[in-house]
Protein backbone atom coordinates (compact mmCIF):
# COMPACT_ATOMS: atom_id res chain seq x y z
CA UNK A 1 0.00 0.00 0.00
CA UNK A 2 1.30 3.63 -1.21
CA UNK A 3 0.30 6.45 1.12
CA UNK A 4 1.45 9.62 2.55
CA UNK A 5 2.86 8.03 5.27
CA UNK A 6 5.91 4.90 4.76
CA UNK A 7 4.90 1.18 5.42
CA UNK A 8 6.78 1.27 8.73
CA UNK A 9 4.57 4.18 10.56
CA UNK A 10 1.38 2.20 8.18
CA UNK A 11 2.18 -0.73 10.85
CA UNK A 12 2.91 0.94 14.28
CA UNK A 13 1.54 3.51 16.48
CA UNK A 14 4.26 5.75 16.42
CA UNK A 15 5.99 8.03 13.46
CA UNK A 16 9.42 8.36 12.06
CA UNK A 17 11.45 11.20 11.66
CA UNK A 18 10.11 11.55 7.88
CA UNK A 19 6.71 11.44 8.62
CA UNK A 20 6.65 13.60 11.45
CA UNK A 21 8.04 16.12 9.61
CA UNK A 22 5.51 15.79 6.53
CA UNK A 23 2.88 16.15 9.58
CA UNK A 24 4.47 18.74 10.61
CA UNK A 25 3.69 20.55 7.22
CA UNK A 26 0.68 19.43 6.86
CA UNK A 27 1.33 17.48 4.07
CA UNK A 28 -0.82 14.32 5.94
CA UNK A 29 -2.87 14.49 9.09
CA UNK A 30 -3.80 13.23 11.94
CA UNK A 31 -7.29 11.94 10.98
CA UNK A 32 -5.76 10.80 7.50
CA UNK A 33 -3.42 8.62 9.52
CA UNK A 34 -5.37 7.06 11.44
CA UNK A 35 -7.48 5.82 8.47
CA UNK A 36 -4.55 4.81 6.42
CA UNK A 37 -3.31 2.60 9.41
CA UNK A 38 -6.99 1.31 9.80
CA UNK A 39 -6.87 0.40 5.48
CA UNK A 40 -3.67 -1.09 6.22
CA UNK A 41 -5.01 -3.72 8.78
CA UNK A 42 -7.34 -4.09 6.41
CA UNK A 43 -5.04 -5.17 3.29
CA UNK A 44 -3.46 -7.55 5.44
CA UNK A 45 -6.65 -9.92 4.99
CA UNK A 46 -7.60 -8.22 1.74
CA UNK A 47 -5.02 -9.20 -0.96
CA UNK A 48 -6.10 -6.55 -3.61
CA UNK A 49 -5.28 -3.59 -1.00
CA UNK A 50 -1.87 -4.68 -0.79
CA UNK A 51 -1.03 -2.31 -4.23
CA UNK A 52 -3.59 0.18 -3.83
CA UNK A 53 -2.08 4.24 -3.71
CA UNK A 54 -3.83 6.24 -1.70
CA UNK A 55 -3.53 10.20 -2.38
CA UNK A 56 -5.00 11.69 0.16
CA UNK A 57 -7.96 11.38 3.25
CA UNK A 58 -9.67 14.39 3.66
CA UNK A 59 -12.36 14.07 6.77
CA UNK A 60 -15.53 16.22 6.26
CA UNK A 61 -18.76 15.97 6.32
CA UNK A 62 -18.51 13.14 4.34
CA UNK A 63 -15.25 11.04 4.33
CA UNK A 64 -13.30 11.46 1.11
CA UNK A 65 -10.35 9.31 -0.04
CA UNK A 66 -8.47 10.09 -3.09
CA UNK A 67 -6.82 6.81 -4.78
CA UNK A 68 -4.16 6.81 -7.22
CA UNK A 69 -5.84 6.04 -11.01
CA UNK A 70 -7.66 2.53 -11.25
CA UNK A 71 -7.64 1.79 -7.72
CA UNK A 72 -10.91 3.29 -6.25
CA UNK A 73 -12.62 0.24 -7.15
CA UNK A 74 -10.08 -1.95 -4.71
CA UNK A 75 -10.90 0.38 -1.90
CA UNK A 76 -14.59 -0.52 -2.69
CA UNK A 77 -13.83 -3.76 -2.43
CA UNK A 78 -16.55 -6.59 -4.05
CA UNK A 79 -20.10 -5.52 -3.36
CA UNK A 80 -18.72 -2.56 -1.54
CA UNK A 81 -17.17 -5.18 1.37
CA UNK A 82 -14.18 -2.63 2.21
CA UNK A 83 -16.24 0.12 1.86
CA UNK A 84 -18.33 -0.58 3.81
CA UNK A 85 -15.83 -1.55 6.79
CA UNK A 86 -14.60 1.87 6.52
CA UNK A 87 -18.00 3.28 7.20
CA UNK A 88 -18.93 1.53 10.05
CA UNK A 89 -15.66 2.47 11.46
CA UNK A 90 -15.50 6.09 10.88
CA UNK A 91 -19.72 6.30 11.19
CA UNK A 92 -19.87 8.52 7.75
CA UNK A 93 -20.43 8.29 4.51
CA UNK A 94 -17.50 7.76 2.39
CA UNK A 95 -16.58 8.94 -0.60
CA UNK A 96 -14.02 7.53 -2.44
CA UNK A 97 -12.34 8.71 -6.01
CA UNK A 98 -9.41 8.75 -8.33
CA UNK A 99 -7.14 11.24 -9.02
CA UNK A 100 -7.45 12.83 -12.26
CA UNK A 101 -5.68 13.81 -15.17
CA UNK A 102 -6.68 17.66 -14.77
CA UNK A 103 -8.71 20.23 -12.31
CA UNK A 104 -12.26 19.80 -14.35
CA UNK A 105 -12.34 16.15 -14.45
CA UNK A 106 -11.76 15.92 -10.98
CA UNK A 107 -14.53 18.47 -10.07
CA UNK A 108 -16.69 16.04 -12.04
CA UNK A 109 -15.83 12.88 -10.32
CA UNK A 110 -15.75 14.74 -7.21
CA UNK A 111 -19.66 15.50 -7.83
CA UNK A 112 -20.53 12.60 -9.01
CA UNK A 113 -23.37 11.99 -9.13
CA UNK A 114 -24.45 15.61 -9.70
CA UNK A 115 -23.54 17.06 -12.99
CA UNK A 116 -21.64 20.46 -13.55
CA UNK A 117 -23.33 22.75 -15.15
CA UNK A 118 -20.29 24.92 -16.13
CA UNK A 119 -16.91 26.27 -14.88
CA UNK A 120 -15.49 29.72 -15.03
CA UNK A 121 -13.26 31.88 -13.78
CA UNK A 122 -14.21 35.67 -11.97
CA UNK A 123 -11.89 37.88 -10.21
CA UNK A 124 -12.99 39.28 -6.60
CA UNK A 125 -10.88 42.14 -5.48
CA UNK A 126 -8.05 40.90 -7.79
CA UNK A 127 -8.30 37.55 -6.34
CA UNK A 128 -9.24 34.66 -9.07
CA UNK A 129 -11.60 32.43 -7.66
CA UNK A 130 -13.41 29.51 -9.85
CA UNK A 131 -17.02 28.85 -10.13
CA UNK A 132 -18.54 25.68 -10.45
CA UNK A 133 -22.13 25.44 -10.52
CA UNK A 134 -24.40 23.01 -10.43
CA UNK A 135 -28.07 22.64 -10.85
CA UNK A 136 -30.31 23.64 -8.58
CA UNK A 137 -32.36 20.49 -8.66
CA UNK A 138 -29.14 18.68 -7.94
CA UNK A 139 -28.74 19.65 -4.81
CA UNK A 140 -29.66 16.91 -2.68
CA UNK A 141 -27.08 14.36 -4.65
CA UNK A 142 -24.24 16.41 -3.06
CA UNK A 143 -22.05 14.46 -0.83
CA UNK A 144 -20.05 16.84 0.10
CA UNK A 145 -21.44 20.36 1.06
CA UNK A 146 -19.82 23.45 -0.59
CA UNK A 147 -17.53 24.20 2.09
CA UNK A 148 -16.28 20.95 2.02
CA UNK A 149 -16.40 21.17 -1.90
CA UNK A 150 -13.96 24.30 -1.48
CA UNK A 151 -11.56 22.76 1.04
CA UNK A 152 -11.06 19.91 -1.05
CA UNK A 153 -10.18 21.93 -3.73
CA UNK A 154 -7.88 24.57 -2.22
CA UNK A 155 -6.42 21.17 -1.17
CA UNK A 156 -5.68 19.79 -4.28
CA UNK A 157 -5.11 22.58 -6.54
CA UNK A 158 -4.10 25.10 -4.23
CA UNK A 159 -7.07 27.37 -6.04
CA UNK A 160 -10.03 29.40 -4.27
CA UNK A 161 -13.29 27.73 -5.54
CA UNK A 162 -16.84 28.33 -4.83
CA UNK A 163 -19.83 25.96 -5.76
CA UNK A 164 -23.01 27.67 -6.83
CA UNK A 165 -26.32 25.97 -7.36
CA UNK A 166 -27.91 26.99 -10.49
CA UNK A 167 -31.60 28.09 -10.74
ZN1 LIG B 1 7.40 6.86 8.48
Amino acid sequence: MKSSICEECLKKNVLCDTCNKKLAARKTSAEEIDVLRFIYKLSEKNASLKDVKIVRVLDQSALLIVTGRGDAAKLVGKGGTIVKLIAKKYKKSIRILEEAPNFNRFVENLLNPADVSGINTLYKDSEEITRIRVPEFQRNRMILTPEDFSQVVSCFFKKKAELVFDV
